[in-house]
């Protein structure tokens, strides 16, 4: 685990995420317009990169984020073809 924390790194990753949040919302809200889905796809890009620089500060076990990632997945995938 990294000792020096960059509060800064968080920071901005909770406002990356949040603005994420709000694209999604926006696909949603104005029934998939394509500026909403470039909007989208650009707040997908700014979570990415900080999900990369929170695993080169250290601070996270990429591990954890495989075997999270593949269940929620497959969680997903099984709870969408239900609803279909
Ligand atoms: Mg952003």
């Amino acid at each position: 685990m990294a000792k020096n924390i960059s509060p800064f790194l968080l920071i901005v990753t909770m406002e990356e995420c949040g603005e994420l949040v709000q694209a999604c919302s926006k696909v949603y809200r104005h029934r998939n317009k394509k500026r909403d889905r470039k909007l989208l796809s650009e707040e997908v890009g700014d979570v990415l990169a900080m999900m990369n620089l929170l695993c080169e500060a250290g601070l996270v076990d990429l591990d954890i984020v495989e075997n999270k990632r593949v269940a929620r997945e497959k969680k997903m995938k099984k709870r969408m073809k239900k609803r279909r």
